[in-house]
This record gives structure tokens, C-alpha cells and sequence, in this order.
């Protein structure tokens, strides 16, 4: 049995634990890293790169095809397109492929050991792990649990066969015929979206009454808007009971039962961390309900335990993941830090997109905040309109006494890439007079952001 002695041993190489191992190795931290699948973790192999690259492809296929009915009002045609989508997979395996190499390479490069096999936890300061080569067993100053999320399964509609997760639908070789989705959140609705666009007729089922329950219903609304332009069956205050034969069983609000006829049933009822079955159990870690309880400093309740990322709960994002990361090692390495971040920006990838950061409207008056705000419609904005998408807008929530941004949401296309300057308003401590003075470039969509400021001080200039 080999043994390797470490100053800082990291559990999982998702984006949490291989930022984390990343930098720590950057501070000279003698670290080593344990991986029990591939480097990149689901975010890189079967989450946020994978599930992106299809819903672009998705787009690409569905503008051609709406250009090929003759309905681009741009005067292009083109032949009848078709899809391959066996190719797309190829392509977006491809993507993956370099990423991992590339998150390998930089773990390399800052020196930090890589060991491939699943950890076991043996005491709070030592795991064995099981590897090509045989036992390896690492001792460890401190500990990083990084281990990550999966997929809930639904006792009733357990996954194999028809019933899927989206890991398996980001390796489809076909485009299901029929697609039921339950759970109708982000995952539901960005792979439920790229489907309809790839040719599947798609049924969503989301037990909440409204989808994307986590959003206020403003904001969702262009979204359900086209989800009903591409044809999309929407089903909300319905829940999925149980599968027969070729079709989902559900219950409608009003208590009756319908099937789905269904090719594929794709399950995204939200993650669960990923906590059981290798030793973490006996650590008898504090918990905040299934996840693991942390401080400000991302320590668990055990001396010298640290958890970064998913297993430490909502919002469960890569950014966060990172962030805790790069902070952890620092704190490693003898910094001073905490967790003094004033937002975390959430994107849903959806046909328009949603971004949010900071609080809603509704979240800074339970807040107890008095508050203005200001919103601006992308119909409004001329780039908006030379790219077909003057759907959406850009709001902004602040303080009614002093200006300050609380919050920053906007839908629309393409609205992901203003997420940063959102989150640096923000961040930065920004106030309305400072958004409205900044010079946006024209012609873009962000200066939509700079209109809504200029809306909340009462002098919007294009509207
Ligand atoms: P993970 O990425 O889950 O990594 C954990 C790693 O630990 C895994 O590689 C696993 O194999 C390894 N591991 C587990 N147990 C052990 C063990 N005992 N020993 C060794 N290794 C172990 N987030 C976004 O911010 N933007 C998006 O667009 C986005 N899209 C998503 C799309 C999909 C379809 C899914 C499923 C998720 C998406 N997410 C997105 C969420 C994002 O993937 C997660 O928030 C992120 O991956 C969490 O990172 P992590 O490091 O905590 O864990
Ligand atoms: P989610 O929490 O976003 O959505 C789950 C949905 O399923 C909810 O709307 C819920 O009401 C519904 N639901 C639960 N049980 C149900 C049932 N029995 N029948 C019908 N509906 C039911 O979860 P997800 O979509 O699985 O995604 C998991 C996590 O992954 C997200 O919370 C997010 O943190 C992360 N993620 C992020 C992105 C992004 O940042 N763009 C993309 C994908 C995933």
C-alpha cells in the first residue's frame, strides 16, 4: 500500500475543487487532488459546457429551419436543413475533450499532485483511494470536500431505459420523437427548449404553478412566450406519478389523471450533494439539511475540513464553486479571507435568457427595504432590433433613500454576457448616478442597463 503525506489534499476536481487545488499550488501549498471520474467534474463533462454547446447547436438548426420556411424576414432562404445528431455529440465531445486535457494541464502546471480513483474516508484526516496501480492511502493537513451534486431520482420513476437524466440527454444519438420533461427549472427548460428546436415535440410538466418557480413571473413571462412559439406543451400544478408502457402518468392540479405518451422521459426534479457512500457518513459532519454545513470560511464543523461547491447547497453554480475554491486555498496558504461576496449572478440559458443579481424587487421589500425601480424593454434598443431580439428587458432594483443598486435582472437574447457588468455594479457598490454616467457603447444591448438607470433617476433618453 503506497502512502503520500500533503499539506492539502483536495476531494473531487469539479470547478470547486480543481480552482481550489489550482491555486493552492500557485501559493506553493504541497497539494494533491483525488478524482474519482474526470477532471472538470459535471460542470465540464455533463453540465454547464455540454449542456451549452447543445442549446447552441439547437439555435443554429432551429434559425436555419425557420429561414427555410421561407419566414426570415432578413430575405434569406435556404435548402431544407438537416440535422446529424450524432455529429453535434461528436463536436460538443470534442469541446469537453480539450477542456479536460486543458484543467489536467493547468493541475500540472501548478505542480499539484493528481491521483484518479474514488476517495474513502478513513479519519478526518485521512482518505484511501482505490486506483489502477492498487490502495493508495493520503494524509493530509487540511481537507477539502468538493465532491459535488447529482441528479434526484423520483422513487416512482427511476432512471434506466426510457427514463433519463441529463447526463444521458447530452448523449443522444437521435432526437426523441416525443420528450416529456419533469421539472420544468433550469435544467428542464434548457434542455427542453434545445430539443424542440432540434425536432422533438416537447411536453413539460412542472409541479409549482409556475416554471421556473424561482423567478419572479416577469421575468419568465417572454420565456413562456416562446416556449409556446416553438409549439412547447407547458403543464404547471401537474406531477409526474409514474411511468407505463410508452407513457408518463401525471396528476393535474384539478386532481386528474393523464399519460404522456413519451420516447424519452427526462427527469430534472433539481441535485442532491453527493455525500453517501464513501466514508463521509462516519465524519458525523454538521448538515444544513442534506448539505453540508459551513462558515464564512467554507470550514465544516470538523477542524481542518473544509467543503467547497454543490455538497455545501444553493445556488448550486459553478461561479460559486470557483469562488469558494480560490478562496479556500488562500485561507490555506495563511491569507486572511471570508466570504464577503455581495451577489452571486445567476444565468438560466433559456430562449430569451435570464440573468439576476442580487435582489428582486420582491426579495428587497421583504428585505424591508424602500426601493425604486427602474426597467428598460429591449424593444426600445436598436441593436435589439437589428437582431431580432426586442423581446425582454433590463431592471434595476435600488435603494429609494441613497440610489444604491440592490439587485440587477434582464431578459432577453444574449443577455448572459451583461451578467459581469451586473455583477460588478453591484460588487463595486454602484449607484444609479454612476451606471447612468458611465459611457455604454453604442450600438449594444447594455446600453439598455444604462437606460434603466437613467429611467430610475426619471430621464430615460429612449424611451
Ligand atoms: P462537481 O462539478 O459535481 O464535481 C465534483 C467532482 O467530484 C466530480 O468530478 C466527481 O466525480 C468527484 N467525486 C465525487 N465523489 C468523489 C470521491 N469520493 N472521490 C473522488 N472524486 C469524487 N452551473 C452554472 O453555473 N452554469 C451552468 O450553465 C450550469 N449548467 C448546468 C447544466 C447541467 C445539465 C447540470 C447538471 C449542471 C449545471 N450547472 C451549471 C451546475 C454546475 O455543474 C455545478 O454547480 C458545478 O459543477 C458544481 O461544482 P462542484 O465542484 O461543486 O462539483
Ligand atoms: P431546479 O431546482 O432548477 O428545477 C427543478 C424543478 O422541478 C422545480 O421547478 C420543481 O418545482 C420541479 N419539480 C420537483 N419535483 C417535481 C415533480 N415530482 N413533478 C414535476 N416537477 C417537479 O433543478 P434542475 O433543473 O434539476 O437543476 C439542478 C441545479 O443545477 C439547479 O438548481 C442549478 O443550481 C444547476 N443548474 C444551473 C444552470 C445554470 O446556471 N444555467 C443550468 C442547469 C443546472
Amino acid at each position: 500500500m503506497k502512502e503520500i503525506v500533503c499539506k492539502l489534499l483536495v476531494i473531487g476536481a469539479g470547478p470547486g475543487g480543481y480552482i481550489c487545488a489550482i491555486r493552492a499550488g500557485q501559493l506553493g501549498v504541497d497539494t494533491v487532488i483525488v478524482e474519482a471520474v474526470k477532471a472538470g467534474g459535471t460542470c465540464l463533462n455533463i453540465g454547464c459546457i455540454p449542456s451549452k454547446a447543445l442549446i447552441h447547436a439547437a439555435e443554429e438548426f432551429e434559425k436555419v429551419s425557420h429561414m427555410a420556411g421561407a419566414k426570415s424576414p432578413l430575405g434569406i432562404s435556404v435548402e431544407t436543413p438537416k440535422l446529424d445528431l450524432a455529429k453535434t455529440i461528436a463536436w460538443k465531445d470534442d469541446i469537453v475533450g480539450r477542456l479536460n486535457s486543458g484543467v489536467l494541464g493547468l493541475l500540472r502546471k501548478a505542480r499539484v499532485k493528481i491521483v484518479h480513483g474514488r476517495a474513502r474516508f478513513r479519519d478526518g484526516k485521512t482518505v484511501e483511494v482505490e486506483t489502477e496501480t492498487g490502495m493508495q492511502v493520503i494524509r493530509a493537513e487540511t481537507v477539502v470536500i468538493a465532491t459535488g451534486s447529482e441528479p434526484v431520482e423520483l422513487p416512482f420513476l427511476p432512471f434506466g431505459g426510457a427514463v433519463i437524466s441529463s447526463t444521458e440527454a447530452l448523449s443522444l444519438k437521435t432526437v426523441p420523437k416525443k420528450l416529456v420533461v419533469v421539472g420544468g427549472g433550469y435544467i428542464g427548460l434548457e434542455l427542453g427548449t434545445a430539443f424542440a428546436k432540434l425536432g422533438a415535440q416537447v411536453t413539460i410538466v412542472e409541479a409549482t404553478q409556475q416554471i421556473l418557480p424561482q423567478y419572479d413571473a416577469e421575468l419568465v413571462k417572454p420565456v413562456a412566450k416562446r416556449l409556446a412559439d416553438l409549439g412547447m406543451r407547458v403543464l404547471t400544478g401537474a406531477k409526474a406519478k409514474g411511468h407505463s408502457g410508452d407513457a408518463l402518468l401525471i396528476e393535474t392540479t384539478d386532481g386528474e389523471e393523464q399519460r404522456l405518451p413519451a420516447d424519452k422521459i427526462l427527469v430534472t426534479v433539481g441535485r442532491k450533494p453527493r455525500t453517501e457512500g464513501w466514508g463521509l457518513d462516519e465524519l458525523d459532519l454538521d448538515r444544513a439539511g442534506k448539505f453540508l454545513r459551513i462558515d464564512d470560511r467554507c470550514r465544516t464543523s470538523m477542524r481542518g475540513i473544509h467543503a467547497i461547491g454543490d455538497i455545501t447547497g444553493e445556488p448550486m453554480l459553478a461561479h460559486r464553486a470557483m469562488a469558494q475554491g480560490e478562496m479556500v486555498a488562500e485561507i490555506v496558504a495563511g491569507k486572511k479571507r471570508t466570504w464577503d461576496k455581495r451577489c452571486i449572478p445567476a444565468v438560466c440559458f433559456t430562449d430569451p435568457e435570464i440573468v439576476t443579481a442580487g435582489l428582486s424587487p420582491d426579495e428587497a421589500r421583504a428585505q424591508g427595504y424602500d426601493i425604486r425601480v427602474g426597467q428598460f424593454p429591449f424593444n426600445a434598443n436598436g441593436r435589439a432590433m437589428t437582431m431580432l431580439a426586442e423581446e425582454g428587458f433590463v431592471r434595476i432594483v435600488v435603494r429609494a433613500d441613497n440610489n444604491l443598486v440592490l439587485g440587477i435582472q434582464a431578459v432577453g437574447s444574449g443577455v448572459s454576457e451583461l451578467s459581469s457588468a451586473f455583477a460588478l455594479a453591484i460588487e463595486m457598490g454602484a449607484r444609479l448616478e454612476d451606471i447612468a454616467a458611465t459611457i455604454h457603447a453604442h450600438p449594444t444591448r447594455s446600453e439598455g442597463f444604462q437606460e434603466a438607470a437613467m429611467k430610475a433617476l426619471g430621464h430615460a433618453l429612449h424611451i
